[in-house]
This record gives C-alpha cells, sequence and structure tokens, in this order.
C-alpha cells in the first residue's frame, strides 16, 4: 500500500490522480489532500478517501471545512505552511505535486527536504528553480517521477538505456486550438477559443500554455533538468494527434518513442506505480483507426513563446523563474479580457529584456525574481503598452 499526499487534489490532474487511486484501493491510499479553491469538490474528497490531513488556503476556508465535516474531520491547516504540513506528510511515501504556478514551488521543496519521492505534474517547480531542486533531490535520495506526458514518455524510452548514448529528445506537441490560425487572426482570438483544446482537457492555466506553446516551451526547460541534458539537445515536433508523446533518439540513429491515447492517467499511474504498470481501464490504442501520425516543425514566428523559454534556459540563472512568472501574470490577464492573445509574448518579452538576471543558491533568489516580474509584467499591463 503506497500512501500518498496530494498537492492540488480539485484540479484537472488532482482529480484524476484520485480517479486512479479509487480504481485501485489496494495499491494506493491518501494520507492528505491540499485544494485552493472548490470546496465543495474537497468535501466529496475527504468523504471518499478519509485522508489525515487537508491544507487549504484561509482560516475562514478551514471554518467552513469543519462546520461541514463536524464529524471526525481531518486535521485542517491553512495557507503556504499547510501546504508544506501536507507535502510532507510524516505517513506519505510519495507526493503528488499537482498545483498549478510557481505556487507548486515551496511545497514541492519542502516534500523533497523531508525524503518524499514525487510525482511531478507542477513543471513551474522544475522551470523556476530546477538546479536547486534537483540538487536537493540528489541529497535527499529522492526521485522525481514525471506526470507530464512527454516526460513520462521520455522516461520510459530511457529506461534500460545508458544516457550518455542519448543524442536527443524530441518533445511532441499538439499545436493547441490555433495550430493552423493565420498571425493576422491571432491577435483577435478570445479566451473561449483558446481554452477549447483540441486533444486535452485540462486546467484554464496549461490549456492557454498550450495555446500559446509557453506549456511546450516550459516543458523544455522541465527536461532539461529532469534529464539532465543541454536546451541544445531537447527538439519540438508538432504532433497533431497527441498519440507519439515524445521520442529520445541516440547516438546510432535509433528513435525511441511511447505511444497511446491521451489520457492523463496513463503516465500519473506509471509515476505512482513504477516500476510496476497498473491494468488500466482505458480505451486501447487503435492505431488502423487513426491512420495517420504526422509531424512538424513548429512555427516561430506564430508561437514566439517557445523561443523565449529557449532563450530564458540559456540566459541561465534567475531568466526562466522571470520568464515563468510573466506568463504567469500575462495569463491572467488574458483570461480577464485584459489583454490580447499576441500581448502574452510581448509581456514576456518586455519582462526579460528588462531582468538583471543572476545566479541561483537560495530559494529566495527565485522568489524575488518571481515577485519582480510579477511587478513588472503588471506594469506593463496596466499601462496598455
Ligand atoms: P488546475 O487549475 O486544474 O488545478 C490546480 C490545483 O491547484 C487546484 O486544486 C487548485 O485549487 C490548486 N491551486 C491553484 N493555485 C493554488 C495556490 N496558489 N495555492 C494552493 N493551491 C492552489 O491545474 P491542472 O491542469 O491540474 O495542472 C496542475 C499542474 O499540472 C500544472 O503545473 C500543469 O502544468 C501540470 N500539468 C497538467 C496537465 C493536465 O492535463 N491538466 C498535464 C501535464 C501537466
Ligand atoms: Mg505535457
Amino acid at each position: 500500500m503506497k500512501k500518498l499526499a496530494i498537492l492540488g487534489s480539485t484540479g484537472s490532474i488532482g482529480v484524476s490522480v484520485l480517479e486512479v487511486v479509487a480504481e485501485f484501493p489496494e495499491r494506493f491510499a491518501v494520507v492528505a489532500l491540499t485544494a485552493g479553491s472548490n470546496l465543495t469538490r474537497l468535501v466529496e474528497q475527504i468523504r471518499h478517501f478519509r485522508p489525515a490531513m487537508v491544507a487549504v488556503r484561509t482560516a475562514e476556508d478551514a471554518l467552513k471545512l469543519k462546520t461541514v465535516l463536524a464529524v471526525a474531520p481531518p486535521e485542517i491547516v491553512v495557507g503556504v505552511e499547510g501546504l508544506m504540513a501536507c507535502a510532507a506528510h510524516p505517513e506519505a511515501q510519495m507526493t503528488v505535486s499537482a498545483i498549478v504556478g510557481a505556487a507548486g514551488l515551496v511545497p514541492t521543496l519542502a516534500a523533497i527536504e523531508a525524503g518524499k519521492d514525487i510525482a511531478l505534474a507542477n513543471k513551474e517547480t522544475l522551470v523556476t528553480a530546477g538546479g536547486l531542486v534537483m540538487a536537493t533531490a540528489a541529497r535527499k535520495g529522492v526521485r522525481l517521477f514525471p506526470v507530464d506526458s512527454e516526460h513520462s514518455a521520455i522516461f520510459q524510452a530511457l529506461e534500460g538505456h545508458r544516457k550518455s548514448d542519448v543524442r536527443r529528445l524530441i518533445l511532441t506537441a499538439s499545436g493547441g486550438p490555433f495550430r493552423t490560425t493565420a498571425l493576422a487572426d491571432l491577435q483577435r482570438v478570445t479566451p473561449e477559443q483558446a481554452l477549447a483544446h483540441p486533444n486535452w482537457s485540462m486546467g484554464r492555466k496549461i490549456s492557454i500554455d498550450s495555446a500559446t506553446m509557453m506549456n511546450k516551451g516550459l516543458e523544455v526547460i522541465e527536461a532539461r533538468w529532469l534529464f539532465d541534458l543541454p536546451g541544445e539537445s531537447i527538439d519540438v515536433h508538432i504532433h497533431p494527434q497527441s498519440i507519439v508523446h515524445s521520442m529520445v533518439e541516440y547516438q546510432d540513429g535509433s528513435v525511441l518513442a511511447q505511444l497511446g491515447i491521451p489520457d492523463m492517467k496513463t503516465p500519473i499511474a506509471y509515476a505512482l506505480s513504477y516500476p510496476e504498470r497498473v491494468p488500466l481501464k482505458l480505451p486501447p490504442l487503435d492505431l488502423c483507426a487513426i491512420g495517420t501520425l504526422t509531424f512538424a516543425p513548429p512555427d516561430a514566428a506564430r508561437f514566439p513563446c517557445l523561443a523565449l523559454a529557449y532563450h530564458a534556459l540559456r540566459a541561465g540563472g534567475t531568466a526562466p523563474a522571470v520568464l515563468n512568472a510573466a506568463n504567469e501574470e500575462a495569463v491572467d490577464a488574458f483570461l480577464g479580457g485584459r489583454i490580447a492573445f499576441l500581448d502574452i509574448p510581448a509581456i514576456i518579452h518586455a519582462t526579460l529584456d528588462r531582468h538583471r538576471g543572476s545566479e541561483v543558491t537560495h530559494i529566495d533568489e527565485v522568489l524575488r525574481a518571481d515577485l519582480w516580474a510579477r511587478g513588472e509584467a503588471r506594469r506593463t499591463i496596466s499601462s496598455g503598452a
């Protein structure tokens, strides 16, 4: 029985994780849950999975929970400290990191410091502080199991092979809802159109990231740290069918890929049950019905976020944290109808341009850069520049 702490349990990934747990109750148990919103869903989850500890954002939310769960409530904790307590819960054997955004960094690091293996969905943890996080994991003997489908594919294609034989990683990208939209039309697309991903149903922030292709940029940085390869050895192919989840090219020209229907339960279950595989009840991949798999290079002119991410990765230090924070602010403004779609890369670009980067030796430097970038991005957004 593996005991799990699940951060961000009410989100798209959190719900899928709990579906996997519910399907295999003899394998997994839940010791802690955390939610930033959606108390109704959280209450249902608490009643079903009976965690020992639950974290919510505010004292007001904690009070609401206590009232609803009058009989035998779990221990309820609050705020960032509460997230950290759940992430490092003494009974947890693995912590699932599925909060969205840079807010996931501090609790994920707390779990690593406490020696918990991590099932990592929160890519922003590695984007903002990859070097620090990987060094801490190595010091603590902690393993990070990717939940992101591309990284799970690469993880699987690397199993049993020598890292020194790898020539290149190829991340696949669906291309999102605007894969074929002309540049002139991109300026007018609405949040509703951007949220309508062709292949995956996901949280709002990552859906917009998929539409701008910043998601793939963040994933390049995530791959750099997870697999310890430079950005120059990580390429991106547009693959609209989302069947080949990513590939590893070896020195001899062999390319190993992992395929499957686009359902996050597959990479989630592998992260939770590694090295075993559980018999998930999903429709099988029917390649004959799909018939054709296609690949194309990404279009840098229509999707400048990808190049911005490569640029931040090359710059190193605090630059990726700045890229990420500016992106979070820009996405939020776009969803709120305050900026247009193509303003997202413009705001990130402007913020990165103004940033005077520094080395990262401590988490505080990352948090300071994050805060600075949010301030800069918000100023640009409110000035309408
Ligand atoms: P989501 O918005 O659906 O859920 C996020 C969860 O985090 C919710 O439980 C929310 O309440 C909580 N949360 C948000 N902000 C918080 C804060 N400040 N403090 C505490 N809790 C907070 O997001 P998602 O789509 O499930 O994505 C989660 C992470 O997984 C992201 O980093 C995303 O990039 C990554 N990911 C998601 C998918 C997917 O299919 N959804 C695929 C790959 C990777
Ligand atoms: Mg992904």
